[in-house]
């Protein structure tokens, strides 16, 4: 198939900075040696210096079709690569720019156009997702073992607890998180009120688009952006200091706010707000204060499974040990940890194989050092890791809680 990318197109601000992007590229292929898919697959097109070639050829007007899409597809945008990169491409940006072109070029079939927009009338709707689960647990032992390990187990929610602060901050409700893992927000609400910080939830906010975002569907991902930004925007106005996503995928998701409502003129200064005071719990949270008022006992081993959007997205790599560690934790090492587990959003449900090589791979490491539980910071790699882990898989949040030592 030829695909036409006009002169206009390229000078258009898309179209600029999508060739700005590429025209940092070397070529080195240093990136290669850390990304998943090309380890697993060691096909260039599986790389992102492939995956950069393939998006370049596209836009030069040459073909795009099947074998594009696909090698695109198998990216699980764990930005591994970027953290690699010495020349430092925005990868993740491109294809996330590219990723819309492709769907426009490249028909797909029809099961896989169904299996997308299942992903997306279910998945971000808290309500709808719910009655999946519900169902799903009630047929569990009647379902075939590789679709049973997908149904998560039901989890009892605790009420959030906080006091009235001066010092206040949005909490993210999420979609997944609140109806998979409800405990995680409440935890993060009593640990921070513990810190003289006020968590808001805001009942009207919801999914932070991520999945629409990572299946090309831009104009949805900014109706969730927008909606979000109009639920916070009161409490933005009256001071609310950061907006809290305790999901390091839905935070890395708001930091791309700015970029994602760029042209919209009613609402990127508000987004690029967003983005700029978007923070991950382990950001605000102070390990020494934590160490105080929480004590683990000696020998509780942990094995931390950084997600990628956690050390490659925002960067922030290490502070969430540092606090687990101020409690008193102890950390196992775990092998490769750069690497990702798989999850990647829906990956792991439109990407089952390689999804799952890359889990058993990231169990095996976990477990090595027979950890009595597994913590991580993001609700797709905690219950995709679940799924085949022996011991129990929390949030970092929800591991700490239990071990309040008493009011100070
Ligand atoms: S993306 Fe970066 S690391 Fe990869 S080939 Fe290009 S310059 Fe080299
Ligand atoms: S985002 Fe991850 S899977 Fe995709 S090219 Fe980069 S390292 Fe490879």
């Amino acid at each position: 198939m030829r695909a036409k990318f006009s002169q206009e197109f390229l000078a258009s601000p898309d179209g600029a900075e999508m060739t700005s992007i590429m025209r940092a590229c070397v070529h080195c292929g240093f990136c290669n040696a850390t990304c998943p898919t090309y380890q697993l697959l060691g096909d260039e097109l599986d790389g992102p210096r492939g995956r950069i070639y393939l998006i370049k050829s596209m836009l030069d007007e040459a073909s795009v079709g099947k074998a594009t899409q696909t090698h695109l597809d198998r990216c699980l945008t764990c930005r591994s690569c970027e953290t690699t990169c010495p020349s430092g491409v925005r990868y993740s940006r491109l294809l996330e720019l590219a990723r819309p072109m492709v769907e426009e070029k490249v028909d797909r079939g029809s099961w896989e156009l169904i299996q997308r927009w299942l992903i997306r009338a279910i998945v971000p709707h808290r309500r709808r997702f719910n009655l999946l689960m519900a169902l799903a647990r009630a047929v569990k032992p009647l379902l075939p073992s590789a679709v049973r390990e997908l149904v998560p187990p039901s989890v009892a929610p605790v009420a959030p607890v906080t006091d009235i602060h001066s010092r206040k901050m949005i909490l993210l409700d999420g979609c997944v998180q609140q109806s998979v893992a409800p405990n995680i927000n409440a935890a993060a609400c009593e640990i921070f009120n513990q810190q003289g910080i006020q968590l808001l939830s805001f009942p009207k906010s919801g999914c932070c688009g991520a999945v629409s975002y990572h299946l090309g569907e831009l104009a949805e991902a900014q109706a969730y952006a927008r909606s979000n930004i109009d639920a916070w925007s009161t409490a933005l106005e009256a001071g609310a200091q950061a907006v809290v996503a305790a999901s390091t995928g839905c935070a890395v998701m708001l930091k791309e706010y700015s970029d994602l409502l760029a042209g919209d003129p009613l609402y990127a200064d508000r987004a690029s707000r967003i983005s700029e005071i978007v923070s991950d719990p382990s950001e605000v949270l102070d390990p020494q204060a934590l160490g105080r008022a929480y004590r683990a006992q000696s020998n509780h081993r942990i094995a931390f499974h950084a997600p990628c959007t956690m050390q490659h997205g925002l960067g922030v790599a290490g502070k969430a040990e540092a606090c687990l560690r101020a409690v008193g934790f102890e950390l196992t090492d775990v092998a490769d940890g750069h690497l990702c587990c798989g999850s990647a959003g829906s990956y792991s449900l439109l990407q089952p194989e390689l999804a799952n090589r890359l889990l058993d791979q990231k169990v095996a490491a976990l477990e090595r050092d027979r950890p009595m539980q597994i913590a991580t910071a993001n609700i797709g790699c905690l219950m995709h890791v679940q799924r085949r882990a022996d011991p129990e898989v929390l949030h970092w949040l929800e591991v700490i809680r239990p071990h309040r030592v008493g009011p100070e």
